[in-house]
């Protein structure tokens, strides 16, 4: 099987690497096809210990092959199950609530809105987030409103729309098996 990249670099994949490719692809044979219209993308990634090549299928599952994996590795299709709806789901819910979580930082703030930290920026922001995200992001949000008057200073508003912004996506990502350990991090700093 052989690949070009729009370089016009030319990739191989031969024997055992072929063997396996060919079962990862049967494995997700279900699975949607990505926007490009192809399943399975290739990543080919020179090393000095030889070339990485790194498939993923269009519902996110990858896999490693390559001399740096080299044959011995054997492949068991229970290591790379099709990924679901759900678990597509609960990824990008993760990568919103971190997008938002991230904003904490004063610095990363001020980068990212050329401001200084304003309740009324991230207000914008995190509903704009929230109105097209995930339906547990807009969760997480509705205790501030019902609970809070912002008559405090600007710095306080702030800590307390991420304490509960926090609480709320503990909340969500103890109903199920989160595996994202920045976002794990993210909520629990002290661990
Ligand atoms: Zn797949």
């Amino acid at each position: 099987m052989c690949m070009r990249t729009k370089d016009g670099i030319i990739f191989e994949i031969t024997g055992h690497d072929y063997d396996t490719v060919k079962r990862f692809e049967k494995l997700h044979e279900s699975c949607n096809y990505g926007m490009t219209g192809d399943k399975l993308e290739y990543s080919f990634v020179p090393t000095s210990l030889g070339l990485l090549t790194v498939v993923e299928c269009s519902c996110g599952q990858k896999l490693s092959i390559g001399d740096l994996i080299g044959p011995g590795k054997k492949f068991e299709e229970k290591d790379y199950p099709p990924l679901s709806k759900w678990d597509r789901e609960n990824k990008a819910f993760e990568d919103q609530a971190k997008a938002i979580l991230l904003l904490k930082d004063p610095k990363l703030f001020r980068l990212t809105f050329g401001s200084e930290q304003r309740l009324d920026i991230l207000y914008a922001y995190v509903f704009g987030v929230a109105r097209f995200g995930d339906s547990r992001i807009r969760k997480a949000l509705t205790y501030k409103y019902s609970t809070k008057d912002t008559s405090g200073d600007e710095k306080g508003n702030i800590d307390e729309f991420f304490r509960a912004f926090e609480q709320g996506i503990l909340k969500e990502v103890k109903k199920y098996e989160c595996t994202d350990e920045q976002l794990l991090k993210m909520l629990h700093p002290e661990e």
